[in-house]
């Protein structure tokens, strides 16, 4: 029987009350652990905690205090993170190279926070009335419910935590039902830094039950939400019957647009990468490859020469460059999306489960679509899955219409070697983060975050501790 895990609250692993679900590794489809399923009641003592801790002491800790122990759990990040990577490539499959990466990645992102902490002031403002001093205050909101998926589940839940302490707040977490085990890891982690019991608390569960009782819960004041823009709507229905504040990391469905006079060679490369990483669950897929016409044939060429070497295989091996999806819903639902593109456009590549050594983990090869149309569903909906799309265009205008027309807007890209139109085209393309000549690169110091369907809110940046901070005017009148 595989060990239980439990919540984290108050600085104490407590076992839940209610029932339990099953996390596998999706390699190898054998169990993992077990885990609870938060109750209401769990999820009121977490955010209980949160504010006894809020109350009784973090929101007047220095703010020196806070960069301190941020920079301490930085350095255990650094040094634990191939642990971290392995802990995170058995629960969802992302190859331990790259989680270990991704972690390490995590510790630059603490630092930058923690670099914030001390660096977080108000403002004098100059009024026109005599004998008057005016001053904002930017003050912490208090208690953070943070809810993340498990796509990237080192990043996720870092890039809400950092901020969110870095700015004063307590936290109570809630990771995805999908991939739990990371964010426990990251709970002994803060422990272990010193943040004081009830700083960060983290709930398991599920969302109809577990998600759904924390951001109703009446003792929170800000939510900061990554998962599908479906899931985004249902969390902004209730911060706006609630009226709470709120950051919404949300879905997409990437252009990547290629022209005939780029360096055919990089952009056929990054975009393979773009789309194929993570096993194509990532947010920031590039899933919609636009090439020029004239170019459509060497690209694809280079393209499939590129997918044909990328690595797919058992994601503990050093030289895995692709692990399996998440499960086996996901799996089916990916085929699917590919068997119906085969009546109207043509799989050139991939599109099918791999067996021999890998039949009991829910492996896909990386797939290419060509010849797609951007009304059909592949070139509409997220697939989260590695199946890359090549949509032909003739012309600038016809490349940013079609890049355009998407309720998402989360990045896109633009490959070309004219100065001119690399810029024109990057301020016409709707999205957060539009990548010129690249795809993926995403740093601390930048903001990061949707354009339309794709979310509200930053993260990363000065920008990025918006949502943890509220303003305060103190307005004084000399007599
Ligand atoms: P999801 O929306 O199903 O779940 C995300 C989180 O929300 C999970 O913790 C889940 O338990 C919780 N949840 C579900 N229903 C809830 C409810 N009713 N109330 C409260 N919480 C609830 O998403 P997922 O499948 O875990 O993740 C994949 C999605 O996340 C994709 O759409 C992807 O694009 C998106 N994503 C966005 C970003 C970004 O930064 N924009 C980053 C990573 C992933």
């Amino acid at each position: 029987m595989a060990a239980v895990t439990k919540h984290f609250i108050a600085g104490e692993w407590r076992e839940g009350a209610g029932g339990a679900m099953q996390n596998v590794n999706p390699s190898t489809g054998k169990l993992i652990t077990e885990f609870p399923i938060g109750t209401a009641e769990e999820v009121d003592a977490a955010v209980r905690a949160a504010r006894d801790a809020f109350d009784g002491g973090w929101r007047d800790a220095t703010p020196s205090v806070r960069r301190k122990l941020l920079f301490k759990f930085a350095e255990l990040l650094q040094a634990n993170a191939a642990d971290v990577g392995r802990i995170a490539t058995e629960d969802m499959g992302m190859p331990w190279a790259f989680t270990t990466g991704e972690t390490l990645y995590c510790a630059e992102f603490v630092e930058y926070f923690a670099g914030w902490a001390d660096k977080i002031n108000g403002e004098t403002i100059p009024l026109s009335a005599a004998n008057t001093l005016d001053y904002t205050l930017r003050e912490p909101v208090g208690v953070v419910a943070a809810i993340v998926p498990w796509n990237s589940a080192v990043s996720l839940a870092v890039w809400k935590l950092a901020p969110a302490l870095a700015c004063g707040n307590t936290v109570v977490i809630k990771p995805s039902e999908l991939a739990p085990l990371v964010a426990l890891k990251l709970m002994d982690l803060l422990a272990e830094a010193g943040f004081p019991p009830g700083v960060v608390n983290c709930v398991l569960g599920d969302g109809p039950q577990t998600g759904a009782a924390l951001i109703e819960h009446p003792g929170i004041d800000a939510i900061a939400f990554t998962g599908g823009t479906a899931t985004g709507r249902r969390v902004a229905e209730t911060v706006g019957r609630n009226l709470k504040r709120v950051s919404l990391e949300l879905g997409g469905k990437s252009a990547n647009v290629i022209f005939a006079d780029a360096d055919i060679d990089a952009a056929a490369v990054q975009a393979g990468v773009g789309c194929f990483i993570n096993t194509g669950q990532q947010c920031i897929a590039g899933s919609r490859v636009l090439v020029e016409e004239s170019v459509q044939d060497a690209f694809l060429e280079k393209l499939s020469a590129f997918a044909t070497s990328w690595a797919v295989g058992d994601p503990m091996q050093p030289t895995t460059q692709m692990g399996p999806l998440i499960n086996e819903g996901a799996l089916d639902r990916v085929l699917r999306f590919v068997d119906e593109a085969r009546d109207t456009a043509q799989v050139t590549m991939g599109g099918e489960r791999l067996g021999g050594d890998l039949a009991d983990g829910y492996f896909v090869a990386p797939t290419i679509v060509a010849g797609v149309r951007n009304d059909m569903r592949i070139a509409r909906e997220e697939i989260f899955g590695p199946v890359l799309s090549v949509i032909p265009f003739r012309d600038e205008d016809e490349a940013v219409r079609i890049a355009n027309d998407t309720p998402y807007g989360l990045a896109g890209g633009v490959w070309t070697n004219d100065l001119s139109r690399a810029h024109r085209v990057a301020r016409r393309i709707e999205a957060g983060t539009v990548w010129v000549n690249s795809w993926l690169t995403l740093n601390p110091q930048a903001p990061f975050g949707g354009y339309k369907a794709s979310g509200i809110g930053r993260e990363g940046s000065r920008e990025g501790l918006d949502v943890y901070l509220q303003t305060k005017n103190i307005y004084v009148q000399f007599h």
